[in-house]
């Protein structure tokens, strides 16, 4: 009997690759990673996500520019994050490391 090899149209695990994207504030690359429980890219450097304003549509930001806008120009933070659901999440992804 022969084995056969399985090939795959897909990425090794069977999930999209992470994509590249530029940080709109400061051009760092960052590497969107493919959450598989969630069958979706992660939304952490989602600017729109954050934001829910339509100018920041398909925008991302690096982990320094929202830990620069969170410690250092928080007035301008808490006018851009309104939702206090998503300002929590932001929280807890900085005091866990998430966000570093
Ligand atoms: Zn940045």
């Amino acid at each position: 009997m022969k084995s056969k090899v399985k090939s795959s149209p897909v990425s090794r695990n069977g999930f999209p690759e992470p994509k590249k994207v530029g940080c709109f504030k400061c051009q760092a690359e960052i590497l969107v990673k493919f959450v598989i429980p969630r069958l979706d890219f992660s939304k952490k450097n989602d600017f729109y996500h954050w934001t829910n304003k339509e100018k920041y549509k398909g925008l991302y930001v690096c982990d320094k520019c929202i830990l620069n806008l969170y410690k250092n120009e928080k007035l301008y933070y808490l006018s851009l994050v309104e939702n206090p659901k998503k300002r929590q999440i932001i929280r807890t992804y900085i005091y866990d490391g998430t966000i570093s």
